[in-house]
């Protein structure tokens, strides 16, 4: 086809392709999830519900990108890492993030009745955010997912001291905040347990730990960086003993498990 005189626009789009042979993270995120979680009416602190809708979101993405090797999730975030040899789009980033975000959104409204199955569809539709972040080297990748899971253990233990405090200690939130102001996670480890007949170890591994989507099939040999050598020890502290993983060569599990205990871990 010959060139139309307009096609010159073409060019003032810029060149985003990322850097070759280093890891690809892409980590989604609900925007203001603090109030469509009101809006719809979450159980607080964990909604197991929202969890698994997450979750079914995360493994829509997986089926449709194949170079996907592993994703983590918790709360209202989803963190996907591509293999270092990824060709997809060219590495074109606006391209990867933008497909991810898009695919993890519709399928999180598509799949919302199988789980808040007295609603059709969300009050308003959802958005969420995306970013793709490049890790060079396995230790990073690592620590990656030590921080996020960090992130959820504290964020988790805050959280169920919060809403025991208000929702079984009659505080009001603002009391619950001072209350647990200054406090370590062994203050509110032993508050839990003394005041709300809690024990935070035994709450469901998938609040404390997030969930963990793994592709399992991926050649072992042919192409060396398609294993992921330090899965074992990308949670820090775990044996990944608990870890459910796909049953199919190119497909991601079904069945999604709560990510192992990390060591890291501290309030
Ligand atoms: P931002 O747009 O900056 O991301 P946000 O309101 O989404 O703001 P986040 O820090 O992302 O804030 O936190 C997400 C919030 O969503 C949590 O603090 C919690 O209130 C709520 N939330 C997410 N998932 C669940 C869940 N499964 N059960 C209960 N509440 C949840
Ligand atoms: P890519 O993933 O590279 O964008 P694509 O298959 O989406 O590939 P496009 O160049 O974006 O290809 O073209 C979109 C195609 O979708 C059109 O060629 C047409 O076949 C189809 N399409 C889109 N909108 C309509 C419509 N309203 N009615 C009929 N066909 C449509
Ligand atoms: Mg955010
Ligand atoms: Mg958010
Ligand atoms: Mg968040
Ligand atoms: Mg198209």
């Amino acid at each position: 086809m010959a060139k139309s005189k307009y096609e010159y626009v073409k060019e003032f789009e810029t060149d985003d392709r990322l850097l070759r042979n280093v890891y690809i993270l892409v980590r989604v995120d609900g925007k203001g999830f603090h109030k469509f979680s009101a809006a719809h009416q979450f159980t607080k602190p964990n909604d197991v519900r929202a969890l698994n809708l997450m979750n079914h979101a995360a493994r829509s993405v997986m089926h449709e990108l194949d170079d996907i090797l592993l994703a983590f999730g918790e709360s209202d975030e989803y963190s996907f890492l591509f293999r270092k040899s990824t060709d997809l789009y060219q590495r074109r980033e606006a391209k990867i993030v933008s497909t991810v975000v898009s695919l993890f959104t519709s399928a999180y409204v598509y799949y919302w009745g199988d789980y808040f199955t007295d609603s059709k569809r969300p009050l308003y539709p959802p958005v969420f955010d995306g970013r793709a972040v490049l890790y060079p080297s396995e230790v990073e990748v690592k620590d990656y997912f030590a921080w996020r899971q960090a992130d959820t253990h504290i964020n988790n233990l805050f959280n169920t001291s919060f809403w025991a405090l208000v929702e079984k200690g009659g505080l009001t939130p603002k009391a619950a905040e001072i209350r647990l102001s200054g406090t370590d996670s062994k203050d509110k480890n032993e508050m839990l347990f003394t005041e709300f007949n809690t024990n935070y170890s035994k709450l469901p591994a998938i609040f404390r730990k997030g969930s963990v989507l793994l592709r399992e099939g991926v050649p072992k040999d042919s192409d060396k960086d398609a294993v992921i050598p330090t899965l074992p020890e990308t949670l820090p502290g775990s044996t990944f003993a608990n870890v459910v993983v796909a049953t199919e060569a190119d497909s991601v599990s079904d069945k999604v498990s709560p990510a192992p205990e990390s060591e890291t871990s501290t309030t």
